[in-house]
């Protein structure tokens, strides 16, 4: 059977290492929809259009070429013939991929292309994202809305970036993101059928086993 998991959740939440986890416990493809927003980003700084023409903006991604790994051990993105895999987590995309997220027709064209990555995923795939659960794979066998304390994302946000950054601007960070991307999607609330996985407490490897049960079920 073609299994498809489909995780949402805020930043910090710890969305990508389970993601990946599941998907390497599992055997299936992995595809992470935030990297396709940050790569299309990416080509916005790099090419000087302005991020607030929406039809520029729009016309610069429908033309893009993005080529993904969807190997759990080592997902990478290429826009352009270009490897982004580093750059995409850089500051000053995270800065700016809300603007890009929000642009309507780049979020069409986005989820159009994860639609097709998904079917194509012959051998099954873990898929996530902030739209992943209700509008991008709403069909998903397995749909995990995953939450955490804030306090809690704060902390992994802070060991992620090696404890060099101080508290105070992290926390500012992940609260400001919540922010720009409440007006996007609604992770907030889980919709019918979604599973809320709270990962406040448990390790890694505690909520990779609890998503592969609800997979077993
Ligand atoms: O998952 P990650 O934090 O890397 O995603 C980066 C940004 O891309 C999010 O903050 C959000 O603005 C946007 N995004 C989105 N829809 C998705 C995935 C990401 O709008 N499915």
């Amino acid at each position: 059977r073609r299994l498809v998991v489909a995780i949402d959740g805020p930043s910090g939440s710890g969305k990508s290492s389970t993601s990946r986890g599941v998907a390497r416990r599992l055997g299936l493809a992995y595809l992470d929809t935030g990297a396709m927003y940050r790569a299309a980003t990416w080509l916005v700084l790099e090419t000087g259009v302005d991020a607030a023409d929406q039809r520029a903006v729009a016309e610069l991604i429908r033309t893009a070429v993005f080529t993904i790994s969807q190997d759990p051990t080592g997902p990478t993105i290429a826009i352009n013939g270009t490897d982004v895999t580093q750059a995409i987590r850089e500051p000053r995309v995270s800065a700016a991929v809300s603007a890009v997220a929000t642009n309507l027709e780049v979020r069409a064209d986005l989820i159009a292309r994860q639609r097709s990555l998904i079917a194509d995923a012959s051998a099954g795939i873990v898929a996530e994202g902030r739209d992943i659960t209700t509008v991008v794979a709403p069909e998903a066998d397995v749909r995990v809305l995953l939450v955490a304390d804030p306090a809690a994302r704060v902390a992994r946000r802070h060991a992620e970036l090696g404890g060099v950054v101080d508290n105070e601007a992290v926390t500012d960070q992940v609260i400001r993101r919540d922010r720009d991307d409440a007006t996007v999607s609604q992770f907030e609330a889980a919709a019918p059928g979604v599973s809320v996985v709270d990962s406040t407490h448990l390790t890694l490897e505690q909520v990779i086993n609890v998503i592969c049960a609800l997979v077993d079920d």
